[in-house]
């Protein structure tokens, strides 16, 4: 108790918590994890929790799991850090040639970093710089989609739309274009899927015939826009939109940061529909949530764009100090590892649908609207009321009421809005997923029904 409150003060004199109200944050008592074990975290007080959101959507077999701990400490003994700057290391040579393997056929070059934001940094000056070295400057604008979500720098801002995050930085951004994210509960257009789905790719096709002349690239969540509330594509949107692109020649960039690496029961979202982007950005999962690493896939036709003499500078000027961090590639390449060696696709293919009937119960809840899912990416929409789709007022903090009484029966999850997200690591097992929905369930029902 006396390690907690003196942890607590400190917590709440020295840290800047990300995404977080600071003046409720330090009235309540804070969550301080000390340890965690496959899928479940310890507190220092001696609570445990189920990891019911992959610590914010990274954590794939668990934590603390001996093989990835095993690599790390096996290159630790070898080298912590080198350069890729101009020279190589191992780890980052081999999980290029196991990335460039298990990603759309196609895509044959790795850049790394260390984030999901600087990989789509890198996405942005990539597409850009790839027109200015054909000689096709006028190419220079970016198309993302409403409510999109791509990272916090100030580039990958600017192909955000979620007004919440962004607006404050407006006046800093560079313009991109927004269409809107086909959204079945909450559609634009009328009609039967097929046709809503029609509209929307009319849209992107209306603004493709007036201006693909201007458009460097479009970027997009492929399969689940996440952070906008978890929502789910209708089938063949994805592969139809891809050959707009290909058709008016506007580079396709796919952020896979949140659906990479088997959440959405394919290796990469893209598979579900046979789609080779000409950019592909990771991260979260890649080294199994254990360290911050990232990186930008790409074509030969985009990479042979910057090859040139010294003189000419076509040279992709970017880096970050740990690029190709050799900790960071061992754990991702014993990640992928242990992807194989444990099926994991097809355990998440399975799970995904035992969760699915799991949930069905969910509906006889009073303010359940809407049940999201792709894979182990679940979002569950509460609403005030069912019948008019009625959101939940904001002040109301439904989201946050209902991830609170999960967390004291111990189940942690971070809410976005109104949509309780669950995405347990994908290993989890069916014993422990009982367990999670069960707590989920719990929740919902204490603080939203009857009210
Ligand atoms: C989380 C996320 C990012 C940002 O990744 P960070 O590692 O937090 O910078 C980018 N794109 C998508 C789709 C994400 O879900």
């Amino acid at each position: 108790m006396d390690l907690y409150k003196e942890l607590a003060r400190k917590n709440k004199k020295y840290v800047w918590h990300p995404f977080t109200q600071m003046q409720d944050y330090i009235n309540e008592d804070p969550l301080i994890i000390s340890h965690g074990k496959d899928r479940k975290l310890y507190d220092v007080l001696g609570n445990e929790y189920f990891d019911g959101v992959s610590s914010i959507w990274l954590n794939v077999h668990g934590h603390n799991i001996q093989e990835l701990n095993e690599a790390i400490i096996e290159q630790l003994n070898q080298v912590a850090h080198s350069t890729i700057l101009g020279m190589a290391n191992i780890p980052s040579i081999l999980l290029a040639e196991k990335l460039v393997d298990i990603s759309p056929n196609g895509l044959e070059k790795v850049f790394y970093s260390d984030s999901g934001a600087t990989a789509v940094e890198i996405a942005i000056k990539m597409a850009y710089q790839y027109w200015r070295n054909i000689r096709k400057s006028e190419k220079s604008l970016f198309v993302t989609m409403k409510e999109a979500y791509h990272g916090d720098t100030i580039g990958a801002v600017s192909v955000g739309a979620i007004d919440l995050y962004h607006q404050a930085y407006s006046d800093l951004l560079f313009p991109s274009i927004k269409l809107t994210y086909p959204n079945l509960y909450r559609p634009k257009y009328a009609g039967t899927i097929e046709e809503i789905t029609q509209a929307y790719l009319d849209e992107v096709e209306e603004l493709f015939k007036e201006k693909s002349d201007e458009i460097a690239a479009l970027i997009i969540e492929p399969i689940v826009q996440g952070a906008s509330g978890i929502i789910v594509m209708p089938d063949g949107y994805l592969k139809a939109l891809y050959e707009l692109c290909v058709k008016y020649d506007v580079l396709f960039i796919a952020d896979e940061v949140a659906t990479g690496f088997g959440r959405t029961g394919k290796m990469f979202a893209c598979d579900h529909e046979g789609v080779t982007p000409d950019i592909l950005t990771c991260g979260k999962g890649l080294t199994g949530g254990y360290l911050p690493v990232a990186a930008t896939l790409t074509t030969n036709r985009i990479y042979e764009a910057f090859l040139g003499t010294y003189e000419e500078q076509k040279t992709f000027f970017h880096g970050h100090s740990y690029t190709g961090n050799p900790l960071g590639c061992a754990v991702a390449l014993a990640n992928l590892e242990l992807f194989e060696k444990n099926n994991l696709i097809q355990y998440t293919q399975r799970i995904s649908v035992y969760i699915k009937e799991k949930l069905k119960e969910f509906h006889k809840l009073q303010h359940v609207g809407d049940i999201r899912q792709s894979g182990v990416m679940v979002g569950i929409e509460l609403v005030s009321s069912k019948s008019t789709k009625e959101p939940f007022h904001w002040n109301d903090r439904i989201g946050v009421k209902v991830s609170k009484r999960a967390k004291e029966l111990g189940l942690l999850t971070r809410p976005l809005g109104n949509v309780i997200v669950f995405m347990p690591p994908l290993a989890s097992k069916e014993s422990e997923l009982d367990e999670m929905i069960n707590i989920l369930y719990k929740a919902i029902f204490e603080v939203t029904e009857d009210k």
